[in-house]
């Protein structure tokens, strides 16, 4: 089996498996009951909230979520609440995943006012953060930008653009979509009051995610209950998941050479066939996007996956229906079509990106029209 749809979701790491299958079977105390047990679950928790906070290389809280479409939406529902006074604008990018696009919305039927940003052209990538800085106003009470995007793999620089917005308007909320660029790329690339991460986009368990929150920020709960995590983020803390989580963390390799050598090499070999576009520029090399002219994404996938060979035909999260993110980068829709999104893990190896370039000149000559 050949996987390579890892921004879609990732297989757990052996270490992560055990570590979530041990926890449950030995440590399953509730973090806050007052006996040994419960101290042995709390500990499980400051652990892992350190491993996180060492990789983000940020001081400040990890509040557990369900995963990052939790997390965002918190931030999305409770800044605005707790900061009712700083203005009602917010600055975002044309091309969010879903779970801030959505509850964008729902701000915007509320009478926020909602200034998107799109992407730069592939020859202009320095105009972008630029174009986010100059958007913020004396009214702008969050500015929310993911950091690398899902679908071209796109890289935002959240470090110029914290940095600026700051100087601009000190109360501005900045709000990032980490969960494509938590580590895939370097963390001093980061910079936010509030960053959105999910454990299952680098090999740690599904439903476990987290909220980075620096010192100071605050917003109102979107979960109301027992008061735990602070009274930020009642229920239950799943002890055995959290330990996954930060299993996965300890436990990502720096890939940042291996990503550039396998992008170059499959970029490079699919270059080479007629009617293959590269769409990604700017991007992490972890993900590659390209539209094989004549042969439509479904076709495409589901020739590779009789190889087991598994991609994906654009965003996972739109299950077929095309994002119109690709079109934000400039993708025609006859190309968005024919769009594969190919995204690499620690255990791709050159060998995979050979059998998907002849996966992929096969269905060339079987399929194109
Ligand atoms: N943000 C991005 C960029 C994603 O790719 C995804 C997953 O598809 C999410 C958010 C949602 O993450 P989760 O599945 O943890 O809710």
């Amino acid at each position: 089996m050949i996987y390579l749809d890892n921004s879609a979701t990732t297989r757990p790491f052996d270490s992560v498996i055990k570590a979530v299958s041990d926890n449950m079977a030995s440590n399953f105390g509730n973090a806050s009951s007052l006996h040994r047990m419960g101290v042995n679950a709390e500990l499980i928790l400051k652990d892992a909230k350190k491993a996180i906070l060492d990789k983000l290389s940020l001081d400040g809280d990890i509040i557990f979520t369900s995963g990052a479409t939790e997390s965002s939406n918190t931030v999305l529902s409770g800044v605005p609440k707790a900061y009712r006074h700083n203005g009602k604008r917010i600055v975002t990018t044309s091309f969010e995943h879903p779970s801030v696009e959505n509850p964008l919305r729902k701000l915007e039927e509320a009478g926020y006012e909602t200034v998107r940003v799109s992407p730069p052209g592939r020859d202009e990538p320095q105009d972008f953060e630029q174009r986010i800085i100059d958007a913020v106003d004396d009214s702008t009470l969050l500015v929310s930008v993911m950091w690398v995007n899902n679908e071209t793999g796109f890289i935002a620089d959240l470090s110029k653009i914290y940095t600026a917005v700051k100087r601009k308007n000190p109360k501005t909320i900045v709000h990032c979509d980490a969960v494509q660029g938590f580590c895939k790329q370097p963390a001093k690339l980061l910079k936010a009051d509030l960053v959105s991460l999910s454990a299952h986009k680098i090999h740690g368990p599904k439903g476990i995610g987290a909220l980075y929150c620096a010192k100071g920020v605050r917003f109102e709960p979107l979960v109301y209950g027992g008061g735990q995590q602070k009274n930020l983020r009642s229920g239950t803390e799943p002890v055995d998941l959290i330990a996954g989580f930060a299993e996965a963390v300890r436990s990502y390799p720096d890939c940042t050479r291996k990503y550039g050598e396998l992008n170059e090499k499959l970029a490079g070999m699919l270059t080479q066939f007629d009617g293959v576009v590269i769409n990604s520029y700017g991007n992490s090399k972890n993900i590659l996007n390209f539209s094989v002219r004549g042969v439509r994404s479904e076709i495409m996938l589901h020739f590779l996956e009789e190889r087991e060979i598994y991609v994906s035909s654009g965003s996972a999260c739109s299950k077929g229906k095309t994002s119109g993110v690709l079109a934000q980068f400039g993708v025609s829709d006859k190309d968005a079509d024919c769009a594969v999104r190919v995204s690499f893990s620690p255990f791709t190896e050159e060998s995979d990106i050979e059998a998907l370039a002849e996966g992929i000149a096969d269905g060339i000559k079987r399929f194109r029209r």
